[in-house]
């Protein structure tokens, strides 16, 4: 039946899940809203289609996207069985799965479903729309696809997606179809003010004051074009901070009025240091990330460096201007 829907990746996707019996789902390490919506809802889809399903990520959830349904079943790669398939959710390359990679070497057949358009397509299928907002608005189609009945879990966690890539619907990925997905989803059982209020209007003491740590330590250079931020590990040992409470610190950067291109580097609890990089109208941060490894989108990218942060530092701001 779904040879005759055609040969879209969407569709060999589809038939990849019909073919098989038991999958590995396999979110990215440092997880956001999108790849732990996206791989709860397919879990959720995946078990109502009676097939055997993990889902895995190198890091838990953080506390923001516990009220997911189905959160519960996320477990670490070390608790993790083979299985004869595994899809990547979100993830541009190999390396965003972090541990979880063994699994995904030991599966006989791949997929690899996302949106960035620095993906390496390094699965045996790959579905990859870079025009997407989100994964959530690939794996929609995927189910809806698949004829499986979007309940209010499956609804909640994918508009749970395409709510944290697009900044609530505001970022210029979004689209008439991202909008069109979300009101599905809402019709669907989907509670945005729920949504809203658990990823956005919860957040803890140690958050709050992150932010007000990156706000202070935030220099503003080029004219103030460019805002950057080094957070280290005394800063996080100051407020009893963990990783997750510095989420959104960069998109406070970029918000103001003459910033950019925005750089945040957080240290991290093995001496190397994530960067995160956002513009806000034109540049091309991706472009940056990519020299270092990262990849991402053109207005949100990422990497992770080891080295000496002053000359990192030096060298991005300098890159940084460059792309401005
Ligand atoms: P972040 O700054 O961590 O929120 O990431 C922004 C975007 O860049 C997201 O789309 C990430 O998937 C991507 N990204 C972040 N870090 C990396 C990395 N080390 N390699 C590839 N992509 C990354
Ligand atoms: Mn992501
Ligand atoms: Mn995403």
């Amino acid at each position: 039946m779904l040879a005759a829907m055609g040969d879209s990746a969407l569709e060999k996707t589809a038939a990849f899940i019909l073919a098989n019996d038991d999958f590995t789902l396999i979110a990215h390490v440092s997880p956001d809203g999108d790849t732990l919506g996206c791989t709860c809802a397919l879990r959720l889809a995946l078990i109502k289609l009676n097939k055997k399903v993990q889902a895995v990520c190198e890091n838990a959830a953080p506390k923001i996207y516990r009220f997911l349904p189905g959160i519960d079943g996320l477990i670490v790669p070390e608790n993790a069985i083979a299985t004869s398939a595994a899809i990547a959710i979100d993830c541009a390359d190999e390396g965003r799965m972090g541990a979880a990679k063994a699994i995904w070497d030991n599966a006989g057949h791949t997929a690899n479903i996302d949106h960035h358009g620095t993906n390496t397509m390094y699965a045996q299928l790959n579905c990859v729309a870079t025009s997407a907002a989100a994964a959530a608005e690939v794996i929609f189609k995927l189910i809806t696809l698949l004829q499986v009945d979007i309940d209010k879990d499956i609804a909640t966690c994918l508009y749970c997606g395409l709510v944290t890539d697009t900044g609530n619907f505001a970022y210029s990925n979004t689209t008439e179809h991202t909008h069109y997905a979300a009101g599905k989803l809402m019709s669907l059982g989907a509670d945005n003010a729920l949504i809203n209020r658990a990823v956005y209007r919860s957040a803890p003491i140690s958050k709050r004051r992150m932010l007000g740590v990156g706000l202070v330590k935030a220099e503003y250079v080029f004219g103030g074009k460019i805002a950057y931020c080094l957070l280290t590990r005394a800063d996080y040992a100051k407020f009893n901070a963990r990783d997750e409470d510095t989420e959104g610190i960069i998109d406070n950067l970029r918000d103001v009025e003459s910033v950019e291109i925005a750089i945040l580097i957080r240290e991290t609890e093995d001496g190397a240091y994530k960067v995160s990089m956002r513009s806000k109208e034109y540049a091309d941060v991706c472009a940056i990330a990519m020299l270092y490894g990262g990849g991402g989108h053109k207005q949100a990218a990422g990497c992770t460096v080891r080295g000496e942060i002053s000359t990192i530092s030096g060298e991005l701001i300098e890159l940084a201007k460059k792309a401005i």
